[in-house]
């Protein structure tokens, strides 16, 4: 069997095997309600508490701060619907921007057909969000302003600091969707003046379907799940013990090696972005090239469609993702690219590589040579490819 190369750890990340191991007792010894009174019931709820503080002080938060839910696009849903609900007396005007991930962005066309008002920011051409237009953005019935902290698509960090300066000097609140960044880089939510901040286990080498929302004291927001009195009775539902239990060791493991793993992601993301840039005519990278996340490498290459190449990638056993959703039943072009100013044709032909610190640069070399070929064989076949050259030669 073709050995798998994995490039799209910004879908998803391989569960880390101390992960999957600290998981197993709390499948079948210490399966306990937490709710429970006996002692198996007692060790789980322990569990709960000790992860609510490992997270709690990774953030510069307070343990009932955190909030347990079933991963990001929950977290996001609940901010922003409990916020626009909570907060409605105030008035119903959220800001966002146009590169949100679709957690944020359907929710708002959610809540626009509830009644509620929305501007989308604009972002300049390296998708860093202009800080003027969002200012001026605010208005007197504003309640929400919500920032994804990394975008999961080219990779670029917003000045989240400068943003929380601004919701707190109008008295707004401020939301990051920070499922891209949390356990990636540093965060303190105090510094940033954050108020609402979302996560996932899955994006960092924990399980999938947990996740947290910090919610920062004060902050009245409704409850999402009703039913019974599990985190304070804001998210109902018995706690996803293993779930819980694994996110918290992936949130460990992260910690310790943050610089160390960061260092290698950069070395391998750099040497990407140069072959590639070097060695593949008509190419364009996307994103930020100081402003970025340590693992994400976004290009587009002209004359070709990003589905066929993620397909060629793909027999080759290199596991990639691309700027147009295709695959999820959509012919548009991502959002994100539309956002940062590409034309539709080249938007169409991008590619998101996104590593991890467990990747070789043998594996980055391998692809290389892959992209190389396939999008030389594919320009080939392209009309359009044919006619630039015959203009070229002109
Ligand atoms: C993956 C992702 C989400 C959704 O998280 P899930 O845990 O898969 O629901 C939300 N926002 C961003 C930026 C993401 O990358």
């Amino acid at each position: 069997m073709q050995k798998l190369i994995y490039l799209d750890n910004a879908a998803t990340t391989k569960t880390a095997s101390e992960v999957v191991n600290e998981m197993l007792p709390y499948f079948t010894e210490n399966y306990g309600n937490p709710s429970s009174i006996y002692s198996i019931g007692a060790t789980a709820k322990e569990a709960v508490t000790k992860v609510r503080e490992r997270i709690a002080s990774s953030l510069g938060a307070k343990n009932n701060e955190i909030y347990f839910t079933g991963g990001g696009s929950e977290s996001d849903n609940w901010a922003l619907i409990a916020t626009a609900q909570t907060y409605e007396a105030k008035g119903k005007h959220i800001i966002t921007s146009k590169i949100e991930h679709h957690a944020v962005l359907h929710t708002c066309s959610y809540l626009e057909k509830q009644g509620y008002e929305i501007t989308y920011v604009d972002v300049d051409e390296n998708g860093i969000v202009k800080l003027d237009e969002l200012e001026k953005a605010i208005r007197p019935d504003t309640v929400l302003i919500s920032v994804m902290f990394a975008n999961n698509e080219i990779g670029t960090i917003q000045p989240i600091k400068e943003i929380g300066a601004i919701a707190k000097a109008h008295g707004v609140l401020f939301h990051t969707d920070a499922v891209q960044a949390y356990a990636h880089v540093p965060i303190d939510v105090d510094e940033m003046n954050i108020d609402m901040l979302s996560a996932s286990g899955h994006k960092f080498h924990g399980p999938k379907g947990i996740g947290f929302l910090y919610i920062r004291t004060g902050i009245k927001i409704r409850s999402f799940i009703h039913g019974g009195q599990q985190e304070r009775g804001r998210r109902a539902g018995t706690e996803n013990v293993t779930g819980i239990v694994g996110m918290g060791k992936a949130v460990e493991l992260s910690f310790l090696r943050m610089e160390e793993s960061a260092a290698k992601q950069r070395e391998l993301r750099d040497y990407l972005i140069k072959r590639i840039k070097e060695e593949v005519p008509h190419c364009r990278l996307n994103g930020d090239g100081v402003r970025r996340l340590p693992n994400n490498v976004n290009y587009s290459f002209q004359f070709i469609e990003g589905e066929s190449l993620l397909i060629m990638l793909d027999m080759k056993g290199i596991c990639a993702s691309s700027g147009s959703a295709c695959t999820s039943g959509s012919l548009d072009p991502s959002h994100v690219l539309l956002a940062i100013g590409l034309p539709h044709e080249i938007a169409h032909g991008s590619l998101r590589l996104t590593v991890s610190e467990e990747n070789t640069i043998e594996e980055m070399d391998a692809v290389i040579d892959a992209i190389k070929e396939i999008v030389d064989k594919l320009r080939k076949m392209s009309p359009l490819y044919e006619d630039f050259i015959k203009k070229q030669k002109k």
